[in-house]
């Protein structure tokens, strides 16, 4: 058992007594590092874009939840480095200036990335594979992790969710893990927040056949969850406010609304469209994250 790194261990001890209210953004925040490291391998290898997917598969049995891609994948170094420590330099600020803040703030303000994992989980196990050897990285939490050598055919990760136990408070159901197994609410999660990334994400969903004489099993079949269209293609009139206000704070990771916000769609000799966000405090680390987090986006609009 190898220990986290100091920071590493405050923030998982966030995560892990998180009494954060939108629990939910851990699923946005593994498709979101699923979607880099496919976007990764793309340019490292080219292909074809169809060749890439995010799948996520609830398991009500084991009640586990596995997002898996098969993007870029780890070495055993990178499993060390990116998962043993914390990668965002926006967390780690937060524990000097901001020892009294809430969970709330703390991870509505920054994107938490892979630990917000363990707002929902009693235990992650990580299967990755970059070069010829897969290994598997497992953690309940603060007492740190483990890392082995397995076996895994194809190249990219697959991480693996053991839900905590539902709650009650007071003989009423407190938190309620398991909602995160249930297929409608994992179609809503990702359309909320992951509707626009530019990787089918795909869920194996059972069909009667129809001919139904109650003998044939329900066959299972991927479908598509999101629409892969970004925002700033879409129509106006398709778009609620909230729509704007909700990319913008996922996207730049704010906790603040935008003051305002000009969606622009031009036709002519060029044709563009253009979503442009007037924050309505300075962004922090601005600059930094723009280049880390949006370069996909920006590709994707040209
Ligand atoms: P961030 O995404 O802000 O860097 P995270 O804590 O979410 O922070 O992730 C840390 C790092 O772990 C990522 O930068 C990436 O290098 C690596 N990582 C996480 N998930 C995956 C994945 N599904 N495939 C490949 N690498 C990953």
């Amino acid at each position: 058992m190898k220990e986290f790194k100091s920071e590493s261990k405050r923030l998982l001890d966030i995560m892990v007594n998180s009494i954060y209210t939108h629990k939910e953004i851990f699923l946005r925040e593994l498709i979101s590092n699923s979607s880099d490291a496919v976007s990764k391998r793309y340019y490292r290898d080219g292909g074809s874009r169809e060749d890439y997917r995010i799948e996520i598969k609830p398991d009500k049995q084991a009640r586990t939840l596995t997002v898996s891609d098969n993007g870029i994948g780890m070495t055993l170094q990178e499993l060390e480095d990116y998962l043993g420590t914390i990668a965002r330099s926006g967390s780690l600020s937060f524990k000097k200036d901001g020892e009294s803040e809430s969970d709330e703030s703390i991870i509505g303000q920054f994107g938490v990335g892979f630990y917000s994992a363990f707002m929902v989980a009693k235990a992650v196990k990580v299967i990755t594979k970059k070069d010829d050897t897969a290994y598997e990285w497992y953690s309940e939490g603060t007492d740190g992790y483990e890392i082995k050598e397995v076996e895994k055919e194809d190249i990219g990760t697959d991480i693996i969710l053991y839900l905590k136990d539902d709650t009650e408070a007071d003989g009423q159901p407190d938190e309620k893990y398991s909602n995160f197994l249930n297929e409608y609410e994992i179609k809503r999660l990702v359309k909320k927040y992951s509707d626009y990334i530019q990787v089918p994400i795909y869920m194996e969903e059972e069909f009667t056949p129809e001919a139904d004489d109650g003998e044939e099993p329900a066959e299972k079949k991927p479908v598509t969850l999101n629409s892969m269209v970004p925002l700033w293609r879409k129509n106006k009139n398709e778009l609620q406010e909230s729509d704007y206000s909700d990319f913008f704070r996922h996207q730049f990771s704010e906790y603040n609304q935008p003051l305002t916000h000009l969606h622009l769609k031009a036709e002519g000799s060029v044709s563009y469209d253009a979503l442009l966000y007037i924050p309505s405090k300075r962004l922090t680390g601005f600059t930094q994250r723009i280049i880390k987090r949006d370069c996909s986006c920006i590709r994707a609009a040209l």
